[in-house]
């Protein structure tokens, strides 16, 4: 079942998602070569915390032990942040964290370059935030779930990157996995229809080489099989009828980073 929220819930959940877009903003500058995903995880355990009353909504979530997903080059999602994994120059980190403020919670990722970006790595997180924008923008009633996906391929479409097609964003609200799932792929006019109320998290996973996934070792890290880098970009959406609200966002003058609501 898909629960809808009213606005005045869409604004309970963007005042944790705002926390997380300031994160992201402020964790930017640590971000650099000799720097462990594990500093970083207490780092934004911190910040997070510093928010009266908002707390990690991913620590402990299924048994995720930290405060963010820390997935380095060709690791998608659910890297685990530790002491032991130092950035290098060239490297790409993908941040995945939730908030949860007030019993309702907010879920969003970036990927930033360490240092300069290779040519092709650049290119990929163009493309795979571009994918995001473009998906966000038919994020509208009387589309359907199909077209965000199909959003998400057209962008991708010509660049040879591919799409991670075994993980999916998902609905939001008191729980961090709502319905319906947001796969990443799709055909217009298709799945559920998109209506006021709803709130998605959209998070497009794109891959310079192949889409193929797997576990690692640890049981949480899924990884690219041919080890080439991938990115992801995710927001929680609003969908309203005024247009896609981005629940994710800092807010005030500074933001940056970020699509720009149509
Ligand atoms: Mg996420
Ligand atoms: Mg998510």
């Amino acid at each position: 079942m898909i629960e809808l929220k009213s606005r005045d819930e869409m604004d309970r959940i963007a005042a944790g998602g705002a926390i997380i877009g300031a994160l992201y903003q402020e964790i930017r500058s640590h971000i650099k070569p000799g720097v462990s995903t594990g500093e970083l995880d207490r780092f934004a355990e911190e910040f997070i915390r510093s928010h009266d009353g908002a707390e990690p909504a991913f620590k402990g979530l299924y048994g995720f032990p930290g405060t963010v997903c820390a997935s380095i080059n060709e690791e998608v999602v659910h890297g685990i942040p530790s002491d032991d994994r130092i950035l290098k120059e060239g490297d790409i980190l993908s941040l995945d964290t939730g908030v949860r403020l007030d019993g309702w919670c907010s879920d969003s990722a970036w990927t930033f370059p360490v240092g300069e970006p290779g040519t092709a790595t650049a290119r990929l997180l163009e493309v795979t935030e571009a994918a995001l924008d473009a998906a966000i923008k038919v994020a509208v009633p009387g589309k359907h779930v199909g077209d965000i996906g199909h959003a998400v391929e057209r962008t991708v479409k010509g660049t040879g990157f591919s799409i991670i097609r075994d993980l999916v964003g998902h609905g939001i609200g008191r729980k961090v996995h709502e319905q319906p799932q947001i796969p990443n792929r799709g055909r217009p006019g298709t799945g559920p229809a998109l209506e006021e109320g709803m709130v998605l998290a959209i998070e497009p996973m794109i891959a310079i080489g192949t889409w193929r996934i797997r576990t690692m070792e640890d049981r949480w890290t899924m990884s690219t099989t041919d080890r080439r880098p991938s990115a992801h970009f995710e927001h929680t959406v609003g969908v309203t009828g005024d247009g896609p609200l981005i629940l994710t966002r800092a807010l005030g003058p500074a933001v940056e980073h970020g699509p720009a609501l149509p």
